[in-house]
């Protein structure tokens, strides 16, 4: 069982062309990928089916649970193909959007429905908020813009109108075309984008056919999101913090808060949760990232993610691996300095809330006094392993879960180390098969103490016993 950098804090890598190169799809896992992001906005299926498949097979041979998050792009308008690949707007220009090629000079778009809805006054961004243009006269073909703050955009720039009450629906055909392929690959999360109610959630999963089913992560990333979150986030199995398009949807100068609440919310109800963009984006070009951007993920874990993602750094960036080894060194900085700090916050601060099962924060106070070296739990289902994470204990949280599936849905959770429990639930054989892994991690020794919590014969499933073991020496014989 190979070492891998220890961390808490999940990281999670959009692949793309960087990651085809020859050797990074295995260093990234390497350095401690725990979940490979699938961006449908770019790409063909047949190239990301190809990575899929590479990623299980190289996350099998390193003996890691890696899971696939296939993203859905939602109602998101981009410019079409421009004559040449790029364009500048110079400040103060007159420019035409219009149905695609028509006329030559104007900025082609393939949506009617986005040039019906634009008013006179209202903004339109270009190319994640770098552009901004102001409606001079609308059109149901053609809209005339001024341009306030000039750039330069190419194929494909996403169009965002903030003020806008169009309300594309959620999942869009394209989502379902998407849908359909995730579905195929088996992938464990599905990322659902523009997400602006609860119900947008429920259509999604109508979709879905019965049995095993992705788990569905809500993007924040809309106006209107923000004012359903907490509906949002409880229809959800996850939520991801999409500071790209928040930052264009809504005021830049909130993303910081915004960020803080959304944490808080999915914490508090047992979601996972990632945030999301430009977290090392000076690495797409230059293999050492700015100060503001290290300092940026430590923080992100201080708010309580659940995991940090990269987007155009591991997708096409120049610096994949060192992208993820940084991050990586980062959070074990962060978590070596604050986890124990932030285990006993959550623990105080949890001391009056009613938990969905109470064993579980007696479990993580219960090793917090013990300096117990793990907390080890044989499950069969998500929603126990939620009930322990969302207290942020200091001690690996060493899950035994039942399938491979649940084993790499478990990979987006904070603190969770997944194994496979190859030779049953008794809890002799799972502190057996913990032990082995945690010495081979170089996070235990034989003997060290740790705590078992379980569930006996009559507790259908449910934990209801709780026990100080001790790390076993010697192999592993299964
Ligand atoms: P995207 O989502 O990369 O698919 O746009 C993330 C974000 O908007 O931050
Ligand atoms: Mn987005």
């Amino acid at each position: 069982m190979p070492q891998l950098p220890w961390h808490r804090t999940k990281i999670i890598c959009t692949l793309g062309p960087a990651t085809d190169r020859a050797g990074v799809l295995e260093r990234l896992i390497g350095a401690g990928m725990d979940v490979a992001r699938f961006n449908m906005s770019h790409g063909d299926h047949a190239s990301h089916a190809r990575r899929i498949q590479q990623v299980r097979q190289w996350a099998q041979q390193a003996g890691r649970f890696v899971a696939v998050l296939v993203d859905l792009p939602g109602p998101k308008f981009r410019l079409a193909e421009l004559p040449g690949g790029t364009r500048e707007l110079h400040l103060s220009a007159d420019v035409m959007l219009a149905l695609e090629a028509d006329p030559a000079d104007a900025l082609p778009v393939r949506h009617p429905a986005l040039l019906q809805a634009l008013r006179v006054g209202e903004s339109v961004y270009l190319a994640d908020g770098a552009v901004k243009l102001e409606v001079k006269t609308a059109g149901a073909e053609r809209v005339v813009c001024r341009v306030l703050v000039s750039g330069t955009v190419t194929s494909g720039s996403g169009i965002n109108v903030p003020e806008s009450r169009l309300s594309a629906l959620v999942p869009t055909d394209d989502d379902r075309r998407h849908l359909g392929f995730a579905l195929a690959q088996q992938a464990e999360w599905l990322g659902v984008s523009f997400v602006q109610s609860a119900d947008d959630l429920i259509r999604v999963r109508a979709l879905l056919p019965p049995g095993r089913q992705p788990l569905l992560m809500a993007k924040i990333e809309k106006r209107q999101a923000l004012a359903n979150l907490d509906a949002i986030v409880e229809t959800a199995d996850g939520v991801m913090v999409a500071r790209g398009d928040l930052g264009v949807e809504t005021d830049l100068a909130e993303i910081p808060l915004v960020q803080k609440r959304i944490i808080a919310l999915a914490n508090a109800q047992a979601r996972p949760v990632i945030t999301a963009t430009q977290m090392l984006e000076s690495m797409v070009m230059q293999e050492r990232p700015t100060r503001a951007e290290v300092t940026d993920v430590a923080n992100a874990m201080l708010d309580g993610t659940d995991g940090v993602m990269l987007s155009a750094e591991t997708a096409i960036g120049r610096f994949p691996v060192a992208a993820v080894k940084i991050l990586q060194r980062v959070l074990t900085a962060t978590e070596a300095e604050y986890a124990a700090r932030l285990a006993r916050e959550r623990l105080c601060a949890n001391e009056a809330t009613p938990a969905a099962n109470p064993i579980s924060l007696v479990a993580c106070q219960f090793a917090a006094r013990l300096d117990a070296r793990a907390i080890i739990a044989p499950v069969r289902n998500m929603a126990t392993v939620l009930g322990i994470a969302r207290f942020r204990p200091a001690a690996p949280l060493v899950v035994v879960a039942d399938s491979e599936d649940l084993c790499r849905r478990l990979a987006v959770v904070w603190g969770v180390s997944p194994l496979l429990a190859v030779a049953g639930f008794e809890p002799q054989s799972c502190l057996r098969l913990a032990s082995h892994w945690l010495c081979a991690q170089g996070l235990a020794q034989p003997g060290d103490p740790v705590v078992m919590l379980s569930a006996s014969g009559a507790a259908q499933g449910t934990a209801d016993t709780l026990q100080v073991m001790h790390v076993q020496e010697g192999q592993w014989q299964g």
